[in-house]
């Protein structure tokens, strides 16, 4: 086998998971050649663009150079990773370089499928259609939150997994607590309509978020998959599944539209064969290493896992992975484990947010004792951990391994 460059360890993929993974790694031996690649001159806070939606955040706050997020002493391929050959131990790029590794870490996220909504194209952004799932959009959508005074209002949600996968309502109930507090409720007309069969996968977390589903007045539309856009005609295109054993195509008019973008596992992991039965990366749910391969772990939106795709899974997965993956360099047993924690503050009004943590099974783990914050009610305290506390912990400490907020 014959490589440009060989390095110790290689993480794919420079976002939540890639650069707080490498932090971690150098914080515990700083001389570690690492390498990190990455084809984004940007890094994103992508929990941010819920608030940039509504009003509550500008866009640039979300926003980095990735230049400027990088680990001390860690290199960087600006590049994308176009193959990994598990047998030979060496990740093909973009820019025509092989790689050799010894250990590699996969944290390459997953695929918005954008195209998968005929008609979409290149009108996300105008004619009333955005989506807080885009950097470039999330202003839009409070663009149109203020500009609408009457008319009706549609949510979408694909199926499941998603990231962040209460990001659709947030966008929802921040409108409509903005449309409350500007006095339209009354002439705005709400609709959620989602693939999935109930509203949010953890049952705990709904008595909370119905109330406020009643509250806005918002009807939900259960089974209603998102396939088609006219944005001339501004009508949205539904397979409804609502009525057992028969799929109808409905058509709803709107005034606006938030779309969230069905997602799916990047290519290069089934091109490669590290994938499970549903394309993900085929990954030990409590060590992070990959099934077939001791050599390979991963983390982050792009593994198989049954947790909740979320920046605060990758925090808690980091530390996990990084102790596992030193241990396998040491040929120690490898110990450490992942209980599925993910997060998801749903921000069901200005200032207040239901924060739900949960890990495997739905099995609530909550970080705060009930009398501080519970998550199952809305509250202020978790208003201010999302918007003032959350962001910093992610630049200043997840980023550079610094490990505040990850014991499990
Ligand atoms: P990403 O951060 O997406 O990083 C993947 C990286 O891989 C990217 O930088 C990409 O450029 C790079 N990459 C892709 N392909 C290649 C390739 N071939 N070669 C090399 N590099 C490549 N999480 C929360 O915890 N709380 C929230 O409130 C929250 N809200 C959200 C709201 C929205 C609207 C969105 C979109 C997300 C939200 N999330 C939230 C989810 C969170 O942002 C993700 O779960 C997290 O970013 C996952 O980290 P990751 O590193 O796996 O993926």
């Amino acid at each position: 086998m014959s490589c440009d460059q060989q390095y110790p360890v290689v993480v794919l993929g420079g976002g939540a998971a890639g650069i707080a993974t490498s932090a971690s790694l150098l914080k515990r031996l700083p001389k570690l050649p690492i390498l990190i690649v990455e084809p984004n001159p940007y890094h994103y806070y992508q929990p941010g663009w819920t608030l940039v939606g509504g009003g509550v955040f500008q866009a640039s706050k979300t926003r980095k150079k990735t230049a400027d997020i990088l680990p001390k002493g860690a290199d960087w391929a600006q590049a994308k990773a176009i193959a990994i050959n598990k047998d030979e131990k060496t990740v093909s790029l973009s820019d025509g370089r092989k790689l050799g590794y010894e250990q590699l870490v996969i944290a390459l996220g997953l695929e918005l499928r954008w195209e998968a909504i005929k008609g979409l194209d290149h009108y996300l952004g105008t004619e009333g259609i955005t989506s807080n799932y885009a950097y470039e959009q999330a202003p839009y959508t409070f663009e149109l939150i203020r500009s609408l005074k009457q008319g009706r209002a549609l949510f979408t949600q694909p199926p499941m997994p998603i990231k962040c996968a209460g990001a659709p309502q947030k966008a929802m109930y921040l409108a409509c607590s903005y449309w409350e507090r500007a006095r339209r409720s009354e002439n705005i007309q709400v609709e959620f309509c989602h693939a999935n069969d109930t509203l949010f996968g953890v049952s705990d977390y709904l008595p909370a978020l119905l109330t406020y589903v009643r509250r806005y007045n918002i009807q939900l539309n259960a089974q209603h998959n998102l396939v088609a856009v006219d944005p001339l005609k501004k009508i949205a295109m539904f397979e409804d599944a609502s009525e057992a054993g028969n799929l109808r195509q409905i058509e709803k008019n709107y005034d606006i539209l938030h779309l969230c973008p069905p997602q799916g596992p990047p290519q290069i992991i089934q091109d490669s064969g590290l994938n499970d039965h549903h394309g993900w990366l085929k990954i030990d749910a409590n060590t992070l290493q990959h099934l077939d391969d001791p050599d390979i772990f991963g983390l982050g939106d792009v593994i198989g896992t049954g947790n909740a795709k979320t920046a605060a899974a990758v925090r808690k997965q980091v530390p996990i992975l990084v102790k596992n993956l030193l241990n396998h360099r040491a040929n120690r047993p490898l110990s450490h484990n992942y209980q599925g924690y993910g997060s998801c503050p749903l921000t069901v009004e200005h200032g207040k947010i239901v924060l739900a943590e949960f890990g495997y099974n739905g099995k609530l783990q909550p970080s705060f004792p009930t009398w501080l914050l519970n998550g199952q009610s809305p509250t202020r305290a978790a208003w201010y951990l999302k918007t003032q506390v959350l962001p910093n912990v992610y630049w200043h400490l997840m980023l550079k391994g610094r490990e505040w907020l990850t014991r499990n």
